[in-house]
């Protein structure tokens, strides 16, 4: 990491024509074998080698002029043919080998991860990462020793992570030509056929006009090819984003640690307290209510008659086949379920909602909403589609249909907290938890004119395992709908907290779910990629331990706000002692 951060990007005047220099090359070579000094071994051999050849052209060159056969051949000159044999063989040699190994060594150099060398960085990551399991609560501490558990097998692919970055003057004549205009920066990915250097240029040239500089921005150590054409657009580096854990988070009996991507303190070490509280009162338990991504068009007609025709079409149970064997065409995975219409005037949204597997599904479901759009135009040839997202959809806004409908995944998560977790974990009592979530969640939402926001903090929960897991980040603003409810029970003892989130929009596949990050969160809950066991099993698991995990966090942060920790938390683990005024330019 800190080799990555010094090694922004600089133009080199003096370069050797080398994309990539290993900090740490290996320079040794196979002469380095020999008994003698080099230089000594060298000189022997080259005065060998060219006085045979001298003393061997001069001997023919007598024998041809006295027409003496050139197969007379007398002692001395047996002599120089061994010589120069013998001279020629080290030479060739020598410096065959050296030849060959300069020609073998210099893929390797930019080929950082050789097997071997992953094995070795595998066996620091487990030695720096085995965690010793607490003796003292153990009841069978006195037994032999268990055998060391199966190594995890834990391929760390770190693309990139050594070479440092440097540009050749075949660069620094392309960075004057992004500076110039006369390059487009667009089109450096597609001219270079290299998407790093791309970026490293496109950089470079971004800091000259600007004159500012993007020390501190790192470049090196990530995959550019792997977001081409899908994550991100003309890059320039790269953001960092710490991951924490929180967790084990126990949900309908199984233990899920929660990575998630936050610089906002307090919060990782909240979610843990929650879920710690939860775990110690018997875990929670997750329902899928609902699984449909929806995408709605809109259309308009010349009369609201023939908007009304569509609508009463559509929602007739008699075409739903017809439209559905259309609709699926689009993919596997997409399975219409239903289409909600609603009438403005002359115009009609249509909202589609269909299944999509382990993907989020947009770009599924807008696949099959067209197929519709297409198939509608021949009964419908005075319909003008007017865009294919009429946001009645609704996407990355707050939208009471979102709300209301659902979007994604919809689940209730709840879990009954024994009042004796809630004195010694939260620090405040059943009563002062309930009281509060009415006041504050409830009543004072209401009062504010809320959409969905019936919670204390859904959502920073939801953007933090969004962003650790390549989820679309945008879309917290609907996934964050919840509503918390509290409530006594057993005689007043205990607690009843649920969280309600009817539009959770996540995937398992597609968009940033494949980059390697966000994949190795996706892993370490279990929900990496496609369900192997049935499509989709793996985004409803992950819907299960967001919400699950905004109920560990409501009822950390509403315990520290009942107990009046809230401030004094924050101030201890939100605030460095930095000045921060330095830190402005
Ligand atoms: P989204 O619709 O969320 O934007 P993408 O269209 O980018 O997602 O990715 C979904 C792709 O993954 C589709 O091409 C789909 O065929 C493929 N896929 C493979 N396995 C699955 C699965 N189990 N569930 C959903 N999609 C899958």
């Amino acid at each position: 990491m800190e080799a990555g951060r010094r090694s922004w990007t600089k133009p080199v005047q003096s370069l050797k024509p080398t994309k990539t220099v290993s900090v740490d090359e290996d320079l040794t070579k196979a002469s380095d074998a020999l008994p003698l000094p080099l230089h000594l071994s060298n000189a022997v051999f080259f005065t060998l080698f060219f006085s045979a050849v001298y003393f061997l052209l001069s001997h023919w060159r007598e024998k041809i002029r006295t027409s003496t056969p050139l197969s007379v051949v007398t002692f001395s000159e047996i002599i120089a043919i061994l010589a120069f044999v013998a001279s020629f063989i080290y030479l060739l040699g020598f410096f065959g080998i050296d030849f060959v190994q300069s020609l073998i060594l210099r893929p390797q150099t930019e080929v950082w991860n050789s097997e071997d060398d992953d094995e070795v960085a595998d066996v620091l990551l487990r030695k720096k990462d085995a965690r010793k399991v607490p003796c003292g609560q153990a009841l069978d501490c006195s037994l032999p020793p268990l055998p060391p558990p199966a190594p995890i097998v834990t391929v760390q692919k770190v693309l990139d992570e050594n070479p440092v970055t440097v540009l050749t003057e075949e660069d620094e004549e392309i960075i004057k030509s992004v500076v110039a205009g006369t390059t487009p920066s667009y089109s450096l990915e597609s001219k270079l056929g290299d998407c790093k250097r791309a970026a490293a240029i496109r950089r470079e040239a971004l800091q000259r006009l600007t004159g500012k500089s993007l020390e501190g921005l790192p470049l090196d150590g990530f995959d550019y090819e792997s977001i081409l054409g899908q994550c991100c657009e003309m890059p320039v580096g790269y953001v960092q984003i710490p991951v924490g854990i929180a967790g084990p988070l126990l949900i309908n009996g199984r233990e899920y640690s929660v990575p998630m991507a936050t610089t906002e303190g307090c919060l990782v070490a909240s979610t843990n307290r929650g879920c710690k509280a939860i775990h110690l009162s018997g875990g929670a338990t997750s329902t899928l209510l609902r699984d449909g991504m929806t995408r709605a068009p809109v259309v308009r007609f010349g009369t609201a008659k023939r908007a009304a025709d569509l609508k009463l079409y559509l929602e007739d149970p008699d075409n739903f086949d017809t439209l559905a064997v259309v609709f699926n065409r689009s993919s596997r995975f997409g399975r219409l379920q239903g289409i909600k219409c609603a009438i403005a005037g002359k115009n009609l949204y249509l909202r589609f909602t269909c299944t999509t597997g382990d993907a989020m599904g947009m770009n599924m479901v807008s696949k099959g909403v067209q197929n519709v759009l297409d198939f509608l135009q021949t009964d419908f040839p005075d319909m003008d589609v007017m865009g294919i997202s009429g946001n009645f959809c609704s996407d990355k806004k707050p939208a009471a249909v979102n709300w209301i409908e659902g979007r994604g995944k919809s689940v209730v998560c709840e879990a009954i907290i024994k009042g004796d977790v809630v004195r010694k974990v939260l620090k405040t009592t059943v009563e002062s938890l309930v009281e509060l979530n009415m006041l504050k969640n409830l009543t004072g939402s209401a009062m504010a004119g809320a959409l969905g926001g019936f919670n204390a903090h859904a959502s920073n929960i939801v953007t933090a395992v969004y962003i650790a897991t390549g989820q679309d980040p945008a879309q917290n603003v609907e996934s964050s709908h919840c509503i918390t409810m509290m409530e006594a029970v057993n005689d007043g003892k205990d607690l009843h907290i649920s969280v309600t989130m009817p539009s959770i929009e996540v995937g398992t596949v597609g968009g940033g779910t494949q980059l390697a990050s966000q994949s190795a969160c996706l892993n370490l809950l279990g929900v990496k990629g496609a369900s192997k066991e049935s499509a989709g099993a793996n985004s409803r698991m992950l819907a299960a331990v967001v919400a699950g995990a905004v109920l560990a966090g409501e009822l950390s942060l509403m315990s520290a706000l009942a107990a009046g920790q809230l401030v004094k938390s924050h101030m201890k683990y939100n605030r460095s002692n930095k000045d921060v005024s330095k830190a402005s330019s």
